[in-house]
């Protein structure tokens, strides 16, 4: 017997209705409404919690009286994916988490929805905020047209700098065109953030051009004053167990790849769906597998809840969602027959003596037609090989407090750097890079 496997599993109204946006929009009303529950604090804990420091009172004042556009200027001037970021951040465990009104009441103010309802304006109505300064002269280069990459090139260019973006796949974007979940990102958001930011003006992108290929880390040294790499994460972590190549077992990151791209009622879906990982892109997988009509969609997870990268909130929107999330165990065997994916066959973990994880023997089966690997991505550093390669940390590229490699003139940022994954730290980190090099150049 063949895996159960189809396309439409669900009619394209039910698919449609499912990939509905997660969080709808704000009206008038309602902005004006919940930007009055703000207390406006002196030396207010959401802007320190907020990774790319945006005055979050200052814009919600903004928004209060009126004033819609600067409110969006207030927060694009720090985080440039402020529109992207409204959607998107874990605001529970950011901004949200310490505002006063959430120890008080339970009940934040909805900054990430506030944020949105202004830069929804701006992308709207088209209004571009910002102008570029006087040609420096000065040309920069940056790998990677994902939020790291696009952050550094906005700043540059805002600052005079003349910028090339190299960015191997067709499209710009990175994991927001790629990765998010389509209930995040509707339509073409992504995009059109992206040709906004571009909209600058000085700079130059260059799409399928991919560094470690059709030119070497050398080469921008020799022909840029500064190079900024944001490579992202360009692999993804294996299970280590027989099969892995099976038909009906992938890589999470590529399928949702394809939800972000293709058309929704022509994918594959299995009736019965094993997800393995407990990070976002678990949640991610599982959620819009149960959206596209799979049967029974089964997470599971070698720790406990409490250790799981994705957030309460994340594990309550897979909960809700249908997903049955299974803790404590590992993969051991994947089942197939006539060279079909038939299930899998997982060992119950515990904590030995050590406080390592370790099996207990005891196993259990899920029954699958499809398996989704989310175990992980990984930067493999083979791009950056060269006479004289960035120094790496746990597999990342090393940088101090500026975003600068061990490498003269280099800097890095986003996931192929050190800290959390996540689009608001990779534009930090863009914006940080860009400051550091600016200064570098006026002094250089
Ligand atoms: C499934 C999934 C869901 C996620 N959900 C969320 C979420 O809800 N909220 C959140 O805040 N974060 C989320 N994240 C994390 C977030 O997307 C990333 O942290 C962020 O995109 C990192 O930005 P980056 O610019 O460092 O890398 P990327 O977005 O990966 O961009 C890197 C770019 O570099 C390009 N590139 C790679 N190698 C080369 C090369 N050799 N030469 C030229 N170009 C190259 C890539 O094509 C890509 O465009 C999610 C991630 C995944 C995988
Ligand atoms: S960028 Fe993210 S963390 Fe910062 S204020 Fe906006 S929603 Fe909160």
């Amino acid at each position: 017997m063949s895996a159960d496997i189809r396309s439409a599993r669900l009619g394209a109204d039910a698919i449609k209705r499912n990939f509905s946006e997660l969080n709808t929009p704000l009206t008038e009303l309602q902005a004006i409404q919940e930007s009055a529950r703000c207390l406006f604090c002196h030396d207010a804990p959401c802007i320190e919690a907020c990774p790319t420091g945006i005055d979050i009172p200052g814009f919600i004042r903004k928004i209060a009286s009126g004033n819609v556009r600067g409110a969006a200027k207030t927060i694009l001037g720090e985080n440039i994916m402020g529109n992207t970021c409204g959607n998107v951040c874990p605001v529970e465990e950011l901004c949200e988490q310490v505002c006063v009104r959430n120890t008080a009441e339970s009940k934040p103010v909805m900054i990430g929805q506030l944020q949105r309802y202004a830069t929804d304006h701006v992308l709207e109505n088209w209004i571009q905020l910002f102008r570029r300064a006087p040609s420096s002269g000065r040309k920069i280069a940056v790998v990677g047209a994902g939020p790291a990459g696009l952050a550094c090139a906005h700043r540059l260019a805002m600052l005079g700098h003349n910028v090339t973006i190299y960015e191997s796949r067709d499209r710009p974007g990175g994991l927001n065109e790629y990765g998010l979940a389509a209930y995040k990102m509707l339509d073409d958001r992504a995009a059109r953030e992206v040709t906004y930011i571009l909209d600058i003006g000085g700079i130059n992108l260059e799409t399928g051009k991919t560094l470690g290929v059709d030119f070497k880390l050398a080469d921008l040294r020799r022909d840029y004053a500064a190079v900024f790499i944001g490579l992202g994460h360009n692999t993804v972590k294996a299970l280590g167990v027989d099969n892995e190549t099976l038909a009906g077992v992938y890589n999470a990151v590529d399928f949702i790849r394809r939800i972000r791209q293709e058309d929704l009622s022509t994918l594959p879906v299995g009736r019965n769906v094993v997800v393995i990982g407990g990070g976002n892109t678990a949640i991610d997988m599982a959620v819009q597998m149960k959206k596209l009509g799979a049967e029974t969609v089964t997470m599971v997870y070698r720790r406990g809840f409490e250790d799981m990268g994705a957030t309460l909130h994340e594990q309550q929107v897979a909960q809700t969602n249908g997903v049955l999330i299974r803790t404590h165990a590992q993969p051991r065997r994947i089942l197939a027959r006539d060279g079909h994916l038939t299930g899998i066959e997982f060992e119950y973990t515990h904590k030995d003596g050590n406080g390592r994880l370790a099996g207990t023997g005891e196993t259990f089966t899920l029954p699958a037609d499809q398996l989704f690997k989310a175990i992980g991505q990984a930067l493999d550093a083979t791009p950056l090989a060269d006479d004289e390669k960035p120094g790496l940390i746990d597999g990342r590229i090393r940088v101090d407090e500026l975003q600068r490699t061990s490498l003269a003139g280099v800097w890095a940022g986003g996931d192929c750097a050190p800290g959390k994954d996540l689009t608001v730290t990779a534009v930090q980190d863009g914006k940080i890079a860009a400051l550091s090099i600016h200064e570098y150049l006026s002094h250089g």
